[in-house]
């Protein structure tokens, strides 16, 4: 069964030192990819860039270049793909984005904005031009976007996005094996093909479970919440572990083709829930 881990930039040279550290444990179970976020949180380009040859450079495993369209127009992106294709880089998960920290949505000229479809197809182009390497993934929403206005809509876009030539999609956060296991059935009725990687994260803390709940755009789940809120201030990463794990496992019940586990850029939880998953 394979699986997949995405991290993130790192903010300094302390963070450095232990993102490689990660990377190379990361990469010694053999994933599928290692995905490396791009503007989140305010980080920058080459930071992306940086930890994106990190992974091309120091390890056999390949690297999944998330990219995305907002502030950027079309000669920018294609310069950059090309950039990052000449070192090597030729996965990538084409996103939209979202506005920088602090910026609401209404204050960024949306008018020319670049839907996401269409950086899938500027990717499939240089692709094609190039020799055909590589594969394009895209976002899915199982509990809607943000910005959705109906799951009928959200799923039309992600039928869009495959047909402009994304190969597969990686879930937003969710909590309960139904909700992907529902989405995943509703899409594949209006005539999504691709697969779609169920996205986890084994929590450590109450804080960060709220956070990505936030993120995945409903309640904590209560029972995780309590127990994670009943240690304290004390990381317990045994909790979210054993919650993972659970998930997981009814998900590939269902049929989830791959786990694609979001690291928060540390190797220990995501290992311990492979090796639990006996996928190691
Ligand atoms: P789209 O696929 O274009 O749209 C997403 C949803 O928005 C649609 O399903 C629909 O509900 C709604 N929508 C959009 N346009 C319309 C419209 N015209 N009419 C009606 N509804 C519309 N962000 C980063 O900045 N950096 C990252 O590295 C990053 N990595 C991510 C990784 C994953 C796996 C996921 C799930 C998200 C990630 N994001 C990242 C967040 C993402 O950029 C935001 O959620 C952004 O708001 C939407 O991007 P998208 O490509 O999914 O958009």
């Amino acid at each position: 069964m394979p699986f997949s881990f995405e991290i993130f930039p790192p903010r300094n040279n302390d963070a450095q030192v232990a993102l490689n550290e990660t990377i190379r444990r990361l990469a010694e179970t053999n994933p599928e990819f290692i995905s490396v976020t791009y503007g989140a949180s305010g980080s920058s380009r080459d930071a992306s860039f940086d930890t994106l040859r990190y992974v091309h450079n120091h390890t056999d495993v390949t690297a999944l270049a998330h990219l995305t369209t907002i502030g950027q127009n079309k000669q920018h992106l294609t310069g950059l793909i090309n950039e990052w294709m000449d070192a090597g880089i030729n996965d990538f998960l084409a996103l939209r984005g979202d506005p920088p920290l602090g910026q609401f949505e209404a204050d960024i000229d949306t008018s020319n904005l670049m839907p996401s479809a269409e950086l899938v197809r500027l990717i499939a182009a240089q692709r094609e031009a190039r020799g055909g390497e590589g594969r394009i993934a895209v976002a899915a929403y199982p509990n809607g976007h943000p910005r959705s206005v109906s799951r009928e809509r959200d799923i039309a876009m992600l039928v869009e996005k495959q047909d402009a030539g994304a190969d597969f999609a990686i879930t937003q956060l969710f909590f309960e094996a139904d909700e992907y296991l529902g989405f995943v059935a509703d899409a594949r009725e209006a005539g999504l093909t691709i697969p779609v990687l169920p996205g986890l994260m084994p929590v450590s803390t109450a804080k960060q479970l709220r956070r990505i709940a936030e993120l995945a755009g409903h309640e904590p789940p209560a029972d995780l919440l309590r127990r994670l809120e009943q240690a304290g201030d004390t990381v317990a990463p045994e909790i979210g572990v054993e919650f993972v794990v659970s998930l997981a496992r009814e998900l590939l019940a269902g049929g989830a083709p791959s786990l694609h586990l979001y690291t928060f850029n540390r190797y220990e939880s995501v290992i311990a829930v492979l090796q639990l998953l006996r996928l190691i």
